[in-house]
């Protein structure tokens, strides 16, 4: 979607509001299951000093799969954007997009803040105690009979000690 804000190149008192759905087909990572509901973005497109900003909010409503547990959860995450929007190109900034002439890919934008912000590890709780490694159960539901967890490195240890 190609927004044109010459409007707003031209007139620098003048705020623009944005609301969209982003589509999600770009937004694909392997922990997460699908979206619940089409992430949202909103926020304001606003000219400072002559430098076009766009800054808002993305909510996006995920079933996740954990990546210590397997278990799914429903993640409400919320990513921040806050992106300048200019002609040209710069190495040094990384938040900047360019214009094509006084056009903006939008959903570009957004799936980029978006990708950028993405957690690298899914967890259903912050202290997920993930699987027995020895008989599969969801430690998080109790814990299992094994006993306390062995190291791999004693297993083969425990093994023969047991034979003897
Ligand atoms: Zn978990
Ligand atoms: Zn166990």
């Amino acid at each position: 979607m190609q927004l044109d804000l010459r409007e707003l190149i031209v007139n620098p008192e003048l705020r623009l509001p944005f609301r969209t759905e982003m589509e999600t087909d770009r937004l694909d990572f392997p922990s997460v299951k699908k979206y619940l509901t089409p992430p949202v973005a909103e926020g304001l497109f606003f000219n400072e000093a002559g430098i076009l900003h766009m800054q808002g909010t993305i909510t996006a409503d995920m079933l996740c799969v954990c990546d210590r547990c397997g278990q799914e959860f429903e993640s409400i995450k919320e990513t921040d954007v806050d992106a300048i929007l200019a002609e040209e190109e710069s190495e040094d900034n990384l938040e900047l997009f360019v214009l094509q002439g006084t056009e903006i890919d939008v959903q570009e934008v957004l799936a980029t803040s978006f990708i950028l912000d993405m957690e690298t590890k899914f967890l259903c709780r912050e202290d997920c105690k993930g699987l027995c490694a020895r008989c599969g159960r969801n430690l998080n539901l109790g814990p299992c009979s094994c006993g306390k967890e062995i190291d791999p490195r004693f297993a083969v240890l425990e093994q023969l000690l047991d034979k003897s």
